[in-house]
C-alpha cells in the first residue's frame, strides 16, 4: 500500500479510479477512450460535470462552467485576454512559481501588470496582508493557494475590482463564496480528476467584453461557454473522471465535510511538526496551506536516514519542489488521514532513533 503525497497529479478516491478503469473498458459498449464527443452519451457526461461544478460550490446563477485544455498555465494567457479592458492595466498578487507565471504571460498578451503586493522579499514564506489596491485596474489576480511554497490565503482581498484567482491547488478542498469572483480557475489534476482538463468557473457579465485586439477562438471564454465546451474535441477522459470525482465528493458529504476532513489532516501534521524537534516548517504559521505542508529538517546532514523510513514506510511524493527542496505533503481531499498518520508516525520514530 502506497501513501501518495504527491503535489500533481493526485490521487484520486479509489472508487473513482476503480469506476474510470471500467469506463475504459466499457462505457455503453464502447470505450471512453473511443466514444464520439458529439454523441449523447458524452454530452451528458459534459453536462454533468459542469452541473456537479455548480452543485458543490454552490455557484450562483449569472455564472458559467467550462472545461478548456492547456492546463492552469494556458489559464494565465486566458484570463488576462478575457479580462483585459480599456485600461489594459490589471493588479497581481505575487505569492510564488504560479503567481510569478501568471504575471509573465499576462505581459506578454499586452498587460501592464501593476504588482502591488508581494512576499517576494521573504521567499514566498507568507501571504501579504497589508496593501492598497490601487483603483485604476481592469481586474486584480491572486493565486489561492501556493502548491510550492505551501501558503495559502484564508481570507481572499477584499475589492470592488474584478477579482480572478487560480484555485488549480485548493479548489474543492474547502467552501469558498464563488460570488466574491468573476473568473476561477484550475488545472484538474490538483484536487479535480486527471490531466487535461482545465475549469473555468466565469460569471457570465464579464464575457464578451475584451478589449484585445488578438483573440483566439479556443482562449475566448464566451465563445467557449457558448458551445458548452465542444467548441473542438474536449479532453473526454479527463472530464469523465473529473464527473465521477464530483460524484463521489456529494456521496461522501460535499464540500464542507471535505473541509473538515482537510483541516484534521493538515493539523495532525502541523502539530508534528512544532511539536518534534527535528523538525521545522517552512511558512509563516497563520499562512500555511491545508492542501501543500512544507517542512525541513533542521539538521539537513540527516536527511538520508529519513529518506529511509519514509520511503520503507510506502509513502511516496514527500520532497519538496525542485525550486525549494525540503520536504513538501500534499494532502489533497483523496488521501486519508491513515496516510498522514503513517507519515506523523515516521517523523516520530526518526526522532526516536535520532
Ligand atoms: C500546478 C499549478 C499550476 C500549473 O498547472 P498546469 O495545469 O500544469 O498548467 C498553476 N497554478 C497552480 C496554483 C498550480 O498548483
Amino acid at each position: 500500500m502506497k501513501h501518495n503525497f504527491g503535489a500533481g497529479p493526485c490521487i484520486l478516491p479509489k472508487e473513482v479510479f476503480e469506476r474510470a478503469a471500467e469506463a475504459v473498458l466499457n462505457f455503453n459498449g464502447l470505450s471512453i477512450l473511443e466514444v464520439s464527443h458529439r454523441h449523447k452519451d458524452f454530452v451528458a457526461v459534459m453536462d454533468e460535470a459542469i452541473d456537479l461544478v455548480k452543485k458543490t460550490l454552490n455557484v450562483p446563477s449569472g455564472y458559467s462552467v467550462c472545461y478548456l485544455q492547456g492546463g492552469a498555465t494556458l489559464g494565465f494567457t486566458v484570463v488576462a485576454l478575457n479580462m483585459m479592458r480599456e485600461k489594459k492595466r490589471a493588479g497581481y498578487i505575487n505569492t510564488g512559481t504560479w503567481s510569478s507565471g501568471a504575471i509573465k504571460e499576462a505581459k506578454k498578451v499586452g498587460m501592464e501588470v501593476d504588482v502591488f503586493a508581494s512576499s517576494e522579499d521573504k521567499k514566498f514564506t507568507y501571504i501579504p496582508k497589508k496593501y492598497a489596491i490601487p483603483d485604476n485596474l481592469d481586474y486584480i489576480h491572486f493565486t489561492s493557494n501556493n502548491t510550492i511554497y505551501g501558503t495559502q490565503f484564508k481570507s481572499f482581498p477584499k475589492t470592488k475590482l474584478p477579482l480572478v484567482s487560480d484555485m488549480s491547488s485548493d479548489i474543492f478542498s474547502k467552501e469558498i463564496n464563488v460570488g466574491e469572483f468573476d473568473i476561477i480557475y484550475a488545472g484538474a489534476q490538483k484536487n479535480l480528476g486527471p490531466a487535461g482538463a482545465t475549469l473555468y468557473i466565469v460569471k457570465d457579465s464579464v464575457l464578451g467584453k475584451s478589449s484585445s485586439t488578438f483573440m483566439p477562438t479556443y482562449l475566448d471564454l464566451k465563445q467557449q461557454i457558448e458551445k458548452e465546451s465542444m467548441l473542438n474535441t474536449p479532453p473526454v477522459f479527463s472530464v469523465y473522471v473529473a464527473m465521477l470525482n464530483l460524484q463521489n465528493l456529494i456521496e461522501t458529504g460535499g464540500v464542507g465535510a471535505m473541509q473538515k476532513k482537510n483541516e484534521a489532516k493538515a493539523k495532525l501534521l502541523y502539530d508534528e511538526i512544532d511539536r518534534n524537534e527535528l523538525f521545522q516548517g517552512c511558512v509563516e504559521k497563520e499562512d500555511r496551506s491545508d492542501m501543500n505542508v512544507t517542512f525541513l529538517l533542521k539538521d539537513d546532514s540527516r536527511s538520508q536516514e529519513f529518506d529511509v523510513l519514509w520511503k520503507n514506510a510506502g509513502i511516496v511524493g514527500l520532497p519538496g519542489h525542485r525550486s525549494v527542496g525540503g520536504y513538501r505533503a500534499s494532502m489533497y481531499n483523496a488521501l486519508p488521514i491513515e496516510s498522514v498518520k503513517v507519515l506523523v508516525d515516521v517523523m516520530k520514530e526518526f526522532e526516536r532513533t535520532y
